[in-house]
């Protein structure tokens, strides 16, 4: 059985996450037809939050202006958004310090987003929400839901896709969005390669902000915080304008296995505490009033592979998995796809040679990069819970490898970025047409204004007003 919406023209998009739908968005803005395979029965994403930093804002603007505009519906900002990109404090309580005086070390958006202070460095969504915003922008007739994607067969002129369900469908070229437990990754890698545990799970919370407030104040409740300490580390910050907090607590062992059979794991309110014994019990305790009850296995996927096989490549956690301690997963699928709309729009699939010719220049910009931002987010976690080598517990050498990770992970020119894979795609010789469908710049560097300016002050305004209403 044949699905009839897709032929040889069409840029099969497998998987409907943040990656995919951001990617199908950028294709369908330059013209190029694609289909989504979703395997869930709709779009979704758990409802929490996810970190943007400015460099994965850049990208999505210069995809198409109308994923920024969405994004801007949904950002949420530190209050003291101008200056302050997150605070870090004493996780575990001691008795010679005011729990109210625990902080370590402030890192500013100077210090990690140098270049690029027209937008704030530190910015959130509520994931569904942003979700929801963004399927807006796709189709009904684009996507078809419950199709689970099983195998891939290549041929000369095109990609024949079978899923769960029976069905099958043909394509002209194919772009697995589905996450760190690819299946398209199964043709491009083979069947031996996947993800390794990473030696740290997450517990996840969403606390509605007036509770946060009473209990930790105005100033955490509006603004990032990182709480860090020995063998943990637990990460707070406003989403929905205010109207909730994301926390992540993130306990680290390193070389330690991970033996549940799924990667979702019921917990009680005693794997909590034993996890983070003799942590600030303010924190547990919303950690365990508002949270999952179940802990997430973390997971990353560092390798040396190219992105791609043929006429089929890889995007967002299929390629990259990493740990959540850099705040740069969604952020790197963001580029990736900025990347691939734009070669893509830059040299329309026609035949295969073409398409590998993008995928190949892709892989080449991308691989390095994302791969990089993996090592660093692993590094981090150890950082964090004062477990990296020749830092330790050492604050001041502790703040300069951090500043140092955020402003490569931040500051990067992503014009450049997309202009050097554009550069290696002309190498492979054939045409790049002119309008490469990449948005113009307006965001400026240092203290001019730009768009960005103007969403963090709407967000501020909204986050302000929310809190001062509570306070009155
Ligand atoms: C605790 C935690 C906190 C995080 N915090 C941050 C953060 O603050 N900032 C940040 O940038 N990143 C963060 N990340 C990482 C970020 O969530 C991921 O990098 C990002 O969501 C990856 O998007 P994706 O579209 O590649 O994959 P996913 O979001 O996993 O989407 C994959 C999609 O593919 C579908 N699918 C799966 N298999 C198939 C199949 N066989 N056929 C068809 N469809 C399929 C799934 O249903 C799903 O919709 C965090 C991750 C975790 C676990």
């Amino acid at each position: 059985m044949s699905d009839p919406k897709t032929d040889s023209q069409t840029v099969a998009v497998i998987g409907g996450g943040l990656g995919g739908v951001i990617l199908a968005i950028g294709l369908l803005h330059r013209g190029i037809p694609i289909h989504i395979y979703q395997a869930g029965k709709g779009f979704a994403e758990i409802g929490a939050g996810v970190s943007i930093g400015p460099n994965a804002v850049r990208a999505l603007r210069l995809n198409t202006p109308h994923l920024l505009e969405a994004f801007n519906k949904h950002v949420t900002c530190n209050a003291d958004a101008p200056t302050s990109f997150l605070a870090f404090r004493r996780g575990i309580p001691s008795p010679d310090h005011d729990q109210d005086d625990d902080l370590y070390f402030d890192l500013t958006n100077e210090e990690t987003a140098p270049n690029w202070t027209a937008s704030p460095a530190r910015m959130a969504v509520h994931r569904a929400r942003f979700l929801d915003e963004i399927v807006k922008l796709i189709p009904a007739d684009s996507v078809s839901f419950s199709k689970s994607l099983v195998d891939i067969v290549e041929t000369d002129n095109s990609v024949t896709l079978s899923f769960a369900d029976g069905t099958s469908a043909s394509c002209g070229a194919v772009i697995g969005c589905d996450g760190v437990r690819s299946a398209t990754r199964r043709y491009v890698h083979g069947p031996d390669a996947g993800p390794t545990f990473s030696g740290e799970y997450a517990y996840r919370a969403l606390v509605p902000s007036d509770v946060f407030q009473t209990v930790m104040g105005a100033e955490r409740t509006m603004n990032g915080q990182l709480y860090i300490g020995h063998g943990a580390t637990v990460v707070t910050y406003p989403v929905e304008h205010g109207a909730s907090i994301n926390m992540v607590g993130i306990r680290t062992k390193p070389g330690s296995e991970w033996t549940h059979p799924s990667w979702l794991m019921p917990t009680t309110l005693q794997d909590l505490e034993a996890d983070f014994a003799g942590w600030d019990k303010r924190l547990l305790d919303m950690l365990a009033k508002y949270g999952t009850n179940s802990k997430w296995a973390l997971f990353h996927y560092m390798h040396d592979k190219p992105y791609y096989k043929g006429r089929v490549c890889l995007l967002g956690d299929s390629a990259h998995a990493t740990t959540p301690n850099l705040g740069a997963g969604a952020g790197q699928a963001m580029e990736d796809a900025h990347v691939l709309a734009g070669l893509l729009g830059a040299r329309p699939p026609k035949t295969g040679k073409d398409i590998e010719a993008v995928f190949k220049a892709y892989d080449a910009v991308r691989r390095p990069r994302s791969q990089e931002s993996i090592r660093l987010s692993g590094l981090c976690g150890r950082t964090y819970s004062f477990q990296e080598d020749g830092v330790g517990d050492d604050f001041g050498k502790m703040k300069s490898v951090l500043a140092d990770r955020l402003r490569w992970l931040l500051d990067e020119d992503l014009e450049v970025h997309f202009e050097k894979a554009k550069r290696l795609l002309l190498k492979e010789g054939g045409e790049v047409v002119g309008e490469t469908g990449v948005a113009k710049v307006q965001e400026v560097q240092k203290s001019g204004k730009g768009i960005a300016l103007g969403f963090w002050r709407a967000g501020l305004r909204r986050l302000s007003k929310l809190l001062s209403r509570r306070e009155t």
